[in-house]
């Protein structure tokens, strides 16, 4: 009996991106591996934390690293951290009014749901979010307007989640940061570049495991001390509620690792894989496939979709969900009658059971 079978659940080909509704990424054999030797092995738990996060630090080339349970998780500890400073009775009562330095200075528009909010994050972390400039424009100094003696750190999300125009940029926020004499924290949960964003003096980087490291359910902190191990101290006050395993702990490790060496697919790789699917897709009438670019510039190619039949593109889109495989693709451009295939999660023989599954759903139609 299958995992499927057993708990009736449907299979699913992840065909819409990174997604967290869809479990985010599929791990490899060398990353089950290490975490099958986590799963199998007892360790000192503080020692497998500190020296773990040592070696991703010489990875990377920065001061410190720990990892966590998720990018989420990274965020709250963050913000704790560096409202309590490596106070030891602020670890344990870390929403004590003993402490008033709590505000956190975000710009307006990097204010967004990822699946829950940035601020639900902050606050978690004892932080009081302070939104700098407007829904669609934030200058540097709007960010210096908001800095007051009550101001404990700058945050700065690197997102396509975020609002883009008219916002100031990370080189900018560490300006602010440096002199005003205050940490930065960047959440970088899906981006691909471990270095740059420390190196271009950020004190606190935070990634997610399984969005482009593709680890498992994990996420990295990447910064300066005593930032590092003040986060790290939060394992005894509101960090106990976000414990990460060993097993995950050895995985991402190994996931880190593979990423360094291997990085993401390249966009010809995905561009070759793509062909094949999109001449099938073309045998068919009432649709019109085509291989597009992210509309964001980055090197990632995605198959797409105008449906011109008797359905339009939300019925096939809610049709390629039924059954027993359900069949996830990027709906953004629903509207317009488009629908965008992913298939960095995808491969050669799920790209067939795609073409199946639409060739179905058309005939199905007429
Ligand atoms: C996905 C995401 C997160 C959360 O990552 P998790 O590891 O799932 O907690 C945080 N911030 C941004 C911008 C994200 O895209």
């Amino acid at each position: 009996m299958t995992i499927y079978e057993k708990y009736d659940l449907k299979k699913v080909i992840n065909a819409s991106g990174k997604m967290t509704i869809l479990g985010v990424s599929k791990v490899s054999e060398t990353v089950l591996n290490a975490q099958k030797i986590g799963g199998e092995n007892f360790f000192e738990m503080s020692e497998l934390v500190i020296n773990t996060g040592r070696y991703i630090a010489n990875l990377l080339g920065a001061e410190n690293a720990t990892i966590v349970s998720s990018a989420s998780a990274g965020i709250a500890q963050s913000i704790s951290a560096l409202i309590g400073r490596g106070d030891a009775y602020h670890t344990m009562h870390p929403y004590t009014p003993k402490i008033t330095r709590r505000e956190i200075i975000l710009p307006k528009g990097h204010n967004v749901n990822y699946g829950t909010s940035v601020e639900l994050m902050v606050q978690q972390g004892g932080g009081v979010v302070v939104e700098a400039g407007y829904a669609n424009e934030c200058t540097a100094q709007q960010i210096a307007m908001e800095i007051t003696e009550h101001t404990a750190a700058l945050l700065y999300i690197k997102s396509h989640h975020t609002v883009q125009k008219s916002m100031l940029s990370i080189q900018e926020m560490v300006e602010i940061a440096q002199a005003h004499q205050l940490p930065l924290i960047v959440d970088a949960a899906a981006e691909e570049d471990l270095t740059t964003y420390y190196e271009q003096g950020v004190d606190v980087v935070i990634y997610s495991g399984a969005k482009a490291i593709e680890g498992p359910s994990s996420g990295l902190v990447v910064g300066k001390e005593p930032y590092i191990t003040w986060i790290q101290e939060q394992s005894k006050g509101l960090g106990r509620s976000m414990k990460i395993g060993k097993e995950n702990i050895l995985g991402f490790v190994q996931a880190i690792e593979d990423f360094l060496v291997h990085g993401s697919e390249s966009g010809d790789s995905m561009q070759a894989r793509l062909s094949p699917f999109i001449a099938d897709l073309n045998q068919m009438t009432g649709i019109e496939a085509s291989v597009v670019q992210d509309a964001a510039g980055r090197d990632i190619y995605r198959a797409k979709v105008v449906v011109s039949g008797n359905l339009s593109a939300i019925e096939v889109i809610e049709r390629l969900k039924q059954g027993d495989t359900a069949v996830y693709t990027r709906e953004y451009q629903a509207n317009n009658g488009i629908i965008e295939f992913d298939i960095r999660a995808v491969n050669a023989d799920e790209m067939k059971t795609i073409v199946k599954k639409i060739a179905a759903i058309l005939k199905g139609a007429n």
